[in-house]
C-alpha cells in the first residue's frame, strides 16, 4: 500500500471487536454516572488554542510538547482538544451555565496528543470524564471518587487497580511549599535534570512528578508537601480520607502525586493498574477550584476525572455478543427469497439473524458455526411448502421440525 494511505502514526482503526468494547465501556460509564446525576455534554473537538494555554499552563507536558496546533485558512489559532475539562469549562462560561449550579456533566470522545505511540499510549485516544461544578465541600470529591470506583467495579477491572490519593492543598499551602522547594533545589541545581531546572523556574511543584533517577534521589530529602499544609487543607483532606473509609473504598496516600496540570488544588487522585506495564494510569483527576476563574469566569469550585477508554479496553475480559446469533440456511432457488422474508420477520421479533448466502450446505453450516450461532434454521423448498423448517440447536446438538409461524417463539425459547 502506498505510504500516504496508512493511518496516521499513533492513530488506530478500531475493528468491530475492539469498537464493541469501547461502546460497552462508554455505555456502562454513562449509565453509572447517570446514577450520580451526571448528564452528558458534547463539546467541539476543535477549540481555540488560548483555551488550553490559559487552563493547562505552559509548563504542562500537553501544552509544551503534545498539542496538535495549527492555523486554519481564516488565520485562527486552533487545537485538536487534548483533554475534556477545559472545553467543558469554556461551555460553562459561553452557555451561561453558572445559573444552574451545582452542575454535574459528563463527556466522552476522542482526544489528541502528539506523544510517542506505544501500547496504551496513542495520538488519538478516547476519554470518558465527569465534572461536578459549584460544590466546594469534600462531599463532592467523595461522590466523584465513588462514581469512578463504581464504574471500574461494574466493568470488573478492580482486581489489578489501586487508588492513589493526595492533597496538594490550597493556595496558601502551595505558596509556602513552593518557597521551601525552591530554596532546597536552588542549592542543588547541579544535580537536577535539565527538565527539572526548567520546572524550578516555572512550576517547581512539578519536579515531584519527575521520572528522572537523579531528581528522584534528590526528592528523598526534599521538604514534604504535607508539612506545608494549612489547617483548612488538612481538614479538607481528612474529610475525604475518612469518607472513603466509610464508603469502603480502599486507597493509598501518595505524597508524590501532584498531577500534570496547573488547575488542580486540594484532592488529586489516580487509579492505576499493574496489568498494563508503563501505561499504568487509567483514571485520573482532582479538584480544580481555580479553573473557571482563570478563564475569566466567576469563582466556581469544581472536581472531576477522566479515564482512558483505550487502556480500560485492554483490561476488559473478552466479551460475548449480547444477542445470540441465529443463522438461516435456505436450500434451493425458491427458498432463497423466502429466507430474506423470514429473516426480516424474525429481526422484527428482536432476534439477531444471519443469512447463509452461498455455497453448499456443509459450507454454510461451517460459516454458521464460525459466527457462533446458537441455532441454524434450514429452509428446504419441500418443507417450506408444508410451512415447516428444521431447527438445529448447535449448543445441544439437537434437531426439530418447527412450523414457520412459531419459529420466532421457538428460537427465543432456546436462549
Ligand atoms: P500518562 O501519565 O499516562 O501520560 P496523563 O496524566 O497524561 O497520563 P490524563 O491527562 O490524566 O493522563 O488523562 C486521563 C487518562 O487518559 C489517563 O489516566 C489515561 O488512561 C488516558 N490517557 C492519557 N493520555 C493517553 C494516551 N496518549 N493514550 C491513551 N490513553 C491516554
Ligand atoms: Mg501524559
Amino acid at each position: 500500500m502506498s505510504q500516504n494511505l496508512k493511518a496516521v502514526k499513533g492513530m488506530r482503526d478500531l475493528l468491530p471487536e475492539l469498537a464493541e468494547k469501547f461502546r460497552y465501556i462508554e455505555s456502562t460509564a454513562s449509565s453509572t454516572a447517570g446514577l450520580y446525576g451526571f448528564n452528558e455534554i458534547r463539546t467541539p473537538i476543535l477549540e481555540p488554542t488560548a483555551l488550553f494555554l490559559r487552563s493547562l499552563g505552559d509548563t504542562s507536558d500537553i501544552v509544551s510538547k503534545e498539542m496538535y496546533r495549527f492555523t486554519d485558512h481564516g488565520g485562527e489559532d486552533l487545537v485538536l482538544r487534548p483533554e475534556g475539562t477545559a472545553g467543558v469549562a469554556r461551555a460553562f462560561l459561553c452557555e451561561g451555565l453558572a445559573q444552574h449550579l451545582p452542575l454535574k456533566l459528563c463527556y466522552q470522545g476522542p482526544m489528541f496528543r502528539r506523544e510517542r505511540p506505544q501500547r496504551g499510549r496513542y495520538r488519538q485516544f478516547s476519554q470518558f470524564g465527569v465534572e461536578l461544578l459549584g460544590v466546594e465541600k469534600p462531599q463532592a470529591d467523595l461522590e466523584v471518587l465513588a462514581c469512578g470506583y463504581r464504574i471500574l467495579k461494574t466493568l470488573g477491572v478492580l482486581g489489578t487497580v489501586t487508588l492513589h490519593l493526595n492533597t496538594i492543598g490550597d493556595q496558601a499551602s502551595r505558596q509556602d511549599y513552593r518557597e521551601k522547594l525552591v530554596s532546597y533545589f536552588s542549592e542543588r541545581k547541579s544535580e537536577l535534570s535539565k527538565d527539572s531546572l526548567d520546572r524550578l523556574e516555572k512550576n517547581p511543584l512539578r519536579i515531584l512528578d519527575s521520572k528522572d533517577p537523579s531528581d528522584i534521589a534528590l526528592l528523598k530529602e526534599a521538604p514534604k508537601l504535607h508539612a506545608s499544609l494549612s489547617e483548612d487543607a488538612k481538614t479538607f483532606f481528612n474529610e475525604v480520607t475518612e469518607g472513603l473509609k466509610l464508603l469502603g473504598i480502599p486507597f493509598e496516600v501518595d505524597e508524590r502525586l501532584v498531577r500534570g496540570l496547573d488547575y488542580y488544588c486540594h484532592t488529586v487522585f489516580e487509579f492505576t493498574t499493574t496489568a498494563l506495564g508503563a501505561q499504568s494510569a487509567i483514571l485520573a483527576g482532582g479538584r480544580y477550584d481555580g479553573l473557571i476563574s482563570d478563564l475569566g469566569g466567576p469563582k466556581t469550585p469544581g472536581v472531576g476525572w477522566a479515564f482512558g477508554v483505550d487502556r480500560l479496553a485492554e483490561l476488559l475480559p473478552e466479551r460475548q455478543s449480547e444477542l445470540a446469533v441465529i443463522s438461516l440456511i435456505p436450500l434451493g432457488q425458491e427458498a432463497e427469497m423466502k429466507a430474506v422474508m423470514i429473516a426480516e420477520d424474525l429481526r422484527g421479533q428482536g432476534l439477531r439473524v444471519e443469512l447463509g448466502y452461498s455455497g453448499n450446505l456443509a459450507k454454510r453450516m461451517k460459516r454458521a458455526d464460525k459466527l457462533g450461532s446458537q441455532a441454524v434454521v434450514i429452509l428446504g423448498s419441500d418443507e417450506l411448502i408444508k410451512g415447516l423448517a428444521t431447527v438445529k440447536n448447535l449448543k445441544l446438538g439437537t434437531q426439530s421440525e418447527v412450523s414457520i409461524s412459531s419459529l420466532g417463539a421457538h428460537l427465543k425459547s432456546l436462549s
